[in-house]
């Protein structure tokens, strides 16, 4: 079910177009991350969202009904960003029950509503400590209890885990995902880290200028990026020039590190993307390209390697345990050219 509908929402400021067009849907239940680099328009988008700006154009729709002659506080919608700190001088308690009392909520109510929030950040012993007790992942947790205390029709979070560091990360981000589908919370988190919007959301807007660039689930927009912007954004940066050549039936992509076969129509000049997992070591995949190790990085679970072929270089990802030659040394790939070619016309 549709819960929030933007439509073709435009706003400037003097001279920027912060927002210029933007129009999609989130449904009810589901999370979805505006993701784009700073100054991209996405905390214009949130404001308008909120209602703390107004745009010139477009209109914000929540259930089928147009939000323009509503003020902020009465759309029912909460925030959670990284600066928004908690009171320090109060209690974890306090903290949460604070815009309960503003609300003007019993004290019975408040209390029993304050103990699930409690306990859906798992976090249920702590309503009497003190925040400057906590370590920086329980007050994330606070944070979280006390913008989901109002029962906020649709939660939006900016940048949330800002600057918390990464393996507090990666754990906050996985449990933020678990507790807003376990309460079924309808929310938007607007971030330009691209593994945070791709381990939090079910579907993921990247936006370019004012712009949304693409919509899609994680999954769809990594494997085919619309447009070399996005490839780019999402760090998929082995792209060449190529220029497109007919050998018989067959359609080549004529490049400075070989030729290869496509699949897509496309005339003249164009750009190509190898994409950095598809490739392998050795000469088993039906196309081939030869040339030299400049670097490996070991990064867990892959090695991040840099190999010059015809002085360009290219980034690719192994399984660690591959064993990739030192630097230095001359090392042959091979692909499937439909799983790592990616065409720009
Ligand atoms: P993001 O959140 O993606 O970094 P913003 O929405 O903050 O992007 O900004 C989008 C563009 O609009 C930027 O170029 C920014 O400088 C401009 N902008 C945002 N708010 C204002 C404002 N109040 N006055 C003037 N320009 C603004």
């Amino acid at each position: 079910m549709e819960a929030l509908k933007l439509v073709d929402l435009h706003k400037s400021y003097s001279q920027t177009r912060a927002l210029d067009g933007v129009s999609f849907r989130v449904e009810s239940g589901e999370i979805v991350a505006v993701l784009g680099p700073s100054g991209c328009g996405k905390s214009t988008l949130l404001a308008t969202i909120a209602g703390l700006e107004q745009p010139d154009q477009g209109e914000v729709f929540w259930n089928g009904s147009s939000l323009s002659d509503l003020s902020p506080h009465r759309r029912g919608f909460g925030l959670m960003f990284q600066e928004l700190a908690l009171f320090p001088h109060m209690t974890v308690y306090q903290n949460i029950a604070f815009g309960l009392q503003m609300a003007g909520m019993d004290k019975p109510a408040i209390r029993k509503r304050v103990q699930r929030m409690l306990d859906l950040v798992g976090l249920p012993e702590f309503g009497p400590r003190d925040i400057h007790t906590l370590s920086g992942g329980e007050q994330q947790r606070v944070a979280l209890a006390r913008s989901l205390a109002p029962q906020p029709k649709l939660l939006m979070l900016d940048e949330p885990l800002g600057s918390t560091d990464r393996t507090l990360r990666e754990r906050l981000i996985l449990d933020l995902r678990i507790i807003l589908h376990r309460i079924k919370q309808t929310a938007i988190i607007v971030t330009h880290d691209q593994e945070e919007a791709f381990a939090l959301a079910d579907r993921v807007v990247v936006m370019n200028e004012g712009k949304v660039a693409q919509i899609g689930t994680p999954q769809d927009i990594y494997r085919k990026p619309a447009s070399l912007f996005v490839a780019r954004f999402l760090g998929l940066d082995n792209i060449i020039s190529a220029k497109s050549q007919q050998v018989g039936a067959q359609l080549m992509a004529e490049t400075t590190i070989g030729q290869f076969p496509i699949d897509h129509q496309v005339k003249g000049k164009f750009k190509l993307l190898l994409r950095p997992d598809k490739l392998q070591l050795g000469k088993a995949g039906p196309c081939q390209i030869k040339g030299t190790v400049i670097e490996r990085s070991f990064r867990g679970s892959i090695c991040q390697t840099v190999i010059e072929v015809n002085r360009l270089r290219f980034r690719f990802d192994f399984p660690s345990s591959t064993p990739i030659p030192p630097e230095s040394d001359s090392i042959t790939l091979s692909f499937d050219p439909q799983q790592a070619l990616q065409v720009f016309p």
